[in-house]
């Protein structure tokens, strides 16, 4: 602000300099326009007076002096330029007689005097023959102050118009004709309006410098540069006389200034400004010539200049309010501005950061693994979720490839999938299984492309979703469904299967009566027999799986049902060479269930276990039992077989799949347990190595029921 003010100020300061520069010159300019006006006007009204006199000259009364009009034709002229200073009319003629027409002599004859002879014997010079001459400026002595200045214009009279009276020119000199001018009051007769400014005026020299006219009349007549020295004696008056003397008296034109005592009635030193400029009053000499000067006092201008000032300063009073308040105004919208923007930002980035924050928590705490990974499949982000479901740091898996994290092969399905998204530009979704570790889950994963923001696809959004789960469900349904159906197929195949299979065994048996024991025949029938009964078995077993045998429910203590099962097959479990190893839970609450359904699990498993080790000559059957919380019977019982085939172990719970050779198993064992289980709102898994997988080789057969609550308070 105080720069600006400062500006304006110096910048004011240089303009009312330059003003006052302008304003003066301006104003002296004028001044010379003036001082042209009036030169014009003298050298007009001197023209005026030469052509009057030059039409008198040729006027036939004055050249042949007809006495009766000679007089009216001088007064006629004399009343048309008297205005002009004019103040006398004389003709001398050659008798040296003098006819004269003045303001106050009407018109009257006199006898020449010696100026008019000298005129008389100048104008008859033929050479001078209808050419105007002036004589010198001579001054008069008028009252006792001075002079006047009075200059003669003459022209020679010759006869030679012609009229009626006159008809042949005679070519005579008849006289000179004079008009006695009174300078000064020619001049003032222009001058006097003249103004220059409110006190302006002008002054008229001569080329002798004596003053023509002024305003102060005592000057008139006198000489410039002695005149003003002798009113005041103690000023220089070097500026002007060097003016008058250089400039005017060499009939130069020009504008200046310099110091005068006085002006109008005032004294003092007062500057004045001058503007000069020649009057050619002979235009055959050109030497011949006055300086008319109009002169003003520097405070003409002060005046114009103050009021100037005066706008100025009122004008610059405004623009500087103008722009004060106006950058206030500025300034105060600005800071309002920008109060209302730095809210409205703050409150956009809060907004942001909280539908950031929101966003974040979102992706953060999502059920889901949301990762990013580029076209190699290397990850770029994931989510807690994801670390934490992978059992990692998050920057344990950042940079890692996805083959790093999930094993082979369901890592390549993956990769295969990204690049696939990345080239056709197409979204994804899929189900797929990846095994992590040892464990297997099934996902289901959306894969789709993001953009930066010059539209190149910088990676690939995974959103993968654990349905391990329900992909059981689905299985453990599939399975269900698969015996309902089964139920209804084996209870059809068994009874048609039963009829020809019994007819078939009745006649075995009759011919085997027929037949000596160790005949061939007998033996044939034998094989019969024994495959006709196998047949049997497989049947019966059927009809047990499809028959719908009243279901009980009763508290079951497991430990007890397995300790039973365990000693009816006591005798083949001695007979294969297997070692017994109970780790039964005491105090386990008992299970609501069918007795003999969950015995017939029990002795199912069992029995697959001894084949199991049979096939090795021996093992170790561990039957355990916990409860895993007051909710479930867990039930393990483990052999030290060769375990099973890793192809074989999706199967197993299959109907019908078996692995045992004919008459040794009918796939049904595992199937029928499996039903008894879910039946009971159980579950039945189990864990198996073989030896490519580990030296402790062999099959743990898992079954958790639940537990009964209210045996559980019983107890
Ligand atoms: P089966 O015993 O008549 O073959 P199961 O349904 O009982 O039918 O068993 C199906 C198959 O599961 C068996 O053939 C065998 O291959 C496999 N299996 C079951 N239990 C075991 C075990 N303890 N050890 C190894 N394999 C087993
Ligand atoms: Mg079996």
């Amino acid at each position: 602000m105080t720069i600006l003010l400062g500006t304006v100020l110096v910048l004011g300061w240089m303009s009312s300099k330059r003003v006052r520069e302008t304003v003066t010159d301006d104003f002296n300019q004028q001044q010379l326009v003036l001082a042209r006006h009036a030169a014009r006007q003298i050298e007009n009204s001197l023209e005026s007076i030469k052509r009057e006199l030059f039409l008198l000259s040729l006027s036939p009364s004055i050249q042949y002096k007809e006495s009766a009009f000679m007089g009216d034709r001088m007064k006629i002229a004399f009343s048309r330029i008297k205005h002009e200073g004019t103040i006398e009319m004389r003709f001398t003629d050659t008798d040296n007689k003098t006819y004269i027409v003045s303001d106050k002599i009407k018109f009257t004859t006199n006898k020449a005097d010696s100026n008019d002879i000298e005129c008389l014997n100048r104008a008859k010079d033929e050479n001078l023959k209808g050419t105007l001459f002036m004589t010198k400026v001579t001054i008069i002595p008028y009252n006792n102050n001075g002079g006047k200045p009075f200059m003669k214009m003459a022209i020679p009279v010759w006869q030679v118009s012609v009229d009626d009276s006159h008809p042949v020119a005679l070519n005579k000199f008849s006289g000179v004709m004079v008009f006695v001018i009174d300078i000064s009051s020619l001049i003032e007769s222009v001058v006097n309006e003249l103004r220059s400014g409110k006190t302006g005026y002008a002054w008229v020299i001569d080329k002798d410098g004596t003053f023509l006219y002024h305003e102060e009349k005592s000057f008139i007549g006198k000489n410039a540069f002695e005149a003003r020295k002798r009113k005041k004696p103690t000023m220089s008056f070097t500026r002007i006389n060097e003016i008058q003397k250089e400039k005017m008296l060499k009939g130069q034109e020009g504008k200046s200034w310099y110091i005068s005592g006085w002006h109008r009635g005032i004294e003092g030193e007062i500057k004045k400004l001058i503007a000069y400029t020649p009057i050619k009053i002979d235009e055959k000499n050109p030497d011949r010539i006055w300086s008319v000067a109009v002169v003003a006092p520097i405070s003409e201008v002060e005046g114009a200049i103050h009021s100037i000032h005066l706008q100025q300063f009122i004008l610059q009073a405004i623009i500087i309010s103008v722009i004060l308040f106006g950058g206030l105004f500025i300034n105060f919208m600005i800071l309002s501005w920008s109060n209302i923007l730095e809210q409205e930002v703050a409150r956009k980035t809060n907004e942001l950061k909280k539908s950031e924050q929101r966003y974040r928590s979102l992706i953060e705490n999502a059920e889901d693994l949301i990762y990013t990974v580029d076209y190699n499949g290397n990850f770029l982000s994931i989510n807690k979720y994801g670390a934490k479901f992978l059992n990692k740091n998050r920057s344990e898996i950042i940079g890692k490839n996805i083959t790093e994290i999930f094993t082979w092969p369901s890592s390549e399905v993956l990769i295969v999938m990204i690049q696939t998204v990345f080239n056709t530009k197409e979204s994804k979704q899929l189900i797929h299984m990846v095994i992590i570790g040892e464990n297997e889950y099934w996902f289901s994963t959306n894969l789709r492309r993001l953009w930066d923001e010059t539209g190149n696809i910088y990676a690939v959004l995974g959103i993968s979703r654990d349905i391990t789960d329900r992909k059981k469900i689905e299985e453990h349904s599939y399975y269900t469904e698969k015996l309902a159906s089964m139920g209804t197929l084996a209870a059809g195949v068994a009874h048609e299967i039963n009829n020809p299979l019994g007819i078939i065994l009745g006649f075995t048996e009759l011919l085997l009566e027929k037949y000596p024991e160790g005949s061939e025949e007998y033996e044939m029938l034998k094989t019969i027999e024994k495959q006709g009964l196998n047949a049997k078995r497989v049947v019966e077993n059927l009809l047990n799986f499809a028959r719908h045998k009243d279901h009980k429910e009763e508290l079951v203590d497991i430990n007890k049902s397995l300790r039973t099962v365990i000693s009816v097959m006591g005798n083949t479990i001695r007979l294969n060479k297997i070692e017994v190893k109970e780790n039964l839970q005491e105090a386990l609450p008992p299970v609501l269930a069918d007795e003999g359904e969950i015995q017939q699990v029990f002795f199912n498993i069992i029995n697959n276990a001894i084949y199991a080790m049979s096939q090795k000559g021996g093992g170790i059957l561990t039957i355990t039992t916990s409860y895993l919380n007051s909710d479930t019977v867990d039930i393990r019982i483990s052999d030290t077989g060769d375990g099973m085939k890793k192809e074989h172990r999706k199967r197993i719970f299959d109907p019908l799949f078996t692995t045992k050779e004919v008459g040794k198993g009918t796939g049904l064992g595992l199937f029928i347990s499996y039903g008894i289980v879910t039946k009971h709102g159980g579950s039945i898994t189990f864990k198996t190595k073989t030896r490519d997988e580990s030296p402790d080789t062999g099959t743990t057969f898992i079954i958790n029921l639940p537990a009964a609550r209210v045996a559980t308070k019983e107890i």
